[in-house]
């Protein structure tokens, strides 16, 4: 399994950016798709 607790997620499409709080074992979706994992330093896609 994955560690993604403590990661943040950011939406390509939105712009969301959400903390993940608990591993449930689902996908973490945004606008109908699986959002990525923001990397520290990492600003995203201006
Ligand atoms: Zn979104």
């Amino acid at each position: 399994m994955s560690n993604r607790v403590g990661k943040t997620y950011f939406c390509k499409i939105c712009g969301n950016e959400i903390e993940f709080k608990k591993d449930g074992g689902g996908p973490v979706v945004c606008c109908g798709m699986e959002m990525t994992i923001k990397k520290e330093g990492f600003d995203g896609e201006e």
